[in-house]
């Protein structure tokens, strides 16, 4: 499957003029074999070119190995997204005019990065598609000691080669599905905040997360009844989903509530120190946990509550002095404070349709253990007994309207008409 990304960039029914760096996506078995020609349609065959891979992946994928004026193969052995490593292997390098990153999703920081302070195209060669970062521009690494999500560089070109993908463990599968099947919840977000906020929002780009969705879930289904994993289509729900990112210059569709406890199992903050999971797996306890809580609070008629700000109290309770003061400056300038808690109660006919959209607890349990993924906080984990206090507490750790921090301003009573 080859998807021509030309037709989502340009003017937009949304008012936007949306910019897209990533031409071309390739999604084949044996793509390997004609990637020269695919550097050729995107006008990149002719420049010098750098390949980057790791130890473990160079000896993995022997044969299948790409033409390059200069090879970098990185010890695999604690390879990190992290400036100083980055910038060391910078320093070795011959003059490119594109990089090409061979791997998983480290490696691809070290092509990300430097083609973006070089100024010049990175070309993307994913050997698993457990998650949806590969066609995006944001670079998670650590700069001077603390990890950050920054805008960087897309890939020019996109070549996942599916025999090489199908090699990696299940485990990395079931977590893709998780990063995809967020997008009940992240989409529902966008949607709520839209509403209540007039925060903007784009057709298009949430059409495109959808489309995503609807071919991860074809295929969850397809797994859970038959056991068969169709790699072509989970490969390009994760490469559609990206392409979001770079649309609308945030993960707006592809990360909401849910995605906030891959932070949470990241920053480790007291009482979570043992958790621990790949992103999908953190994403996917999380899109459960928010899918009940979304369910449930649907079934009920809030009243409008005064806006109160985060206190440091209970910020030092859930963080730590650790984590306390950078938490509070995410939230100095809370979204909430400019809302007007009577308008979210008027738009609640309007919320509660948005989460009729989303499956029920009942029908996504269901997948997630007929495709054995991981849902529960016991998975990663985490204390069962904190199920409650997970989605309020990692609301806290990126100011972003999601239905989960708007309920500080909003108080439940059981509706009397249900
Ligand atoms: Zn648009
Ligand atoms: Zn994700």
């Amino acid at each position: 499957m080859i998807l021509d990304c030309s037709s989502y960039a340009g003017p937009c029914v949304c008012g936007r003029t949306h910019q897209l760096e990533t031409q071309l996506v390739v999604v084949e078995y044996n793509a390997i074999a004609k990637f020269e020609q695919y550097m050729q349609q995107v006008g990149l065959a002719d420049k010098r070119r750098v390949v980057v891979y790791d130890s473990l992946i160079y000896e993995l994928t022997q044969g299948k190995h790409i033409r390059a004026d200069q090879e970098i193969v990185l010890p695999a052995q604690g390879l990190r997204s992290e400036d100083v490593l980055i910038e060391e292997m910078m320093t070795r390098l011959d003059r490119p005019e594109v990089i090409v990153a061979y791997g998983a999703g480290t490696i691809m920081d070290f092509g990300r990065y430097p083609a973006y302070k070089l100024g010049i195209p990175f070309v993307a060669v994913p050997t698993l598609a457990s998650s949806d970062g590969f066609t995006a521009s944001i670079c998670s690494v650590i700069l001077q000691g603390q990890k950050k999500s920054i805008r960087m560089k897309a890939p020019t070109l996109v070549v996942a080669d599916l025999d090489i993908i199908q090699g990696a463990p299940v485990r990395l599968v079931t977590s893709g599905i998780n990063d995809i099947l967020s997008k009940y919840i992240s989409l529902a977000d966008w949607k709520i905040s839209a509403l209540v906020s007039g925060e903007d929002y784009c057709p298009m780009v949430a059409g495109l997360a959808e489309d995503a969705l609807r071919i991860m879930r074809q295929a969850a289904d397809e797994m859970a009844a038959t056991g068969r994993i169709d790699y072509e289509a989970m490969t390009m729900a994760q490469m559609k989903s990206g392409l979001t990112m770079q649309l609308w210059e945030n993960s707006r569709a592809a990360s909401g509530a849910e995605h906030l406890m891959a932070h949470l199992v990241e920053m480790h903050p007291p009482r979570f120190e043992s958790a621990e999971g790949i992103h999908g797996e953190c994403v996917g306890v999380g899109t459960y946990a928010a899918v009940k809580e979304y369910h449930r609070l649907a079934a009920l008629q809030p009243t409008a509550k005064p806006f109160q700000p985060l206190s440091r109290d209970w910020v030092l309770e859930k963080f730590g002095p650790r984590l306390c003061e950078g938490i509070l400056e995410e939230n100095a300038e809370d979204v909430l404070a400019s809302l007007d808690p009577q308008q979210v109660v008027a738009h609640w006919p309007e919320i509660q349709q948005i989460i009729a959209d989303i499956p029920s607890p009942e029908e996504m349990e269901a997948l997630y253990r007929a495709v054995g993924a991981k849902y529960l906080p016991q998975h990663i984990g985490i204390d069962p007994a904190l199920e409650a206090e997970m989605l309020p507490i990692s609301a806290a750790i990126r100011n972003r309207l999601t239905l989960i921090r708007l309920c500080r301003i909003l108080d439940f009573e059981p509706s009397q008409a249900r």
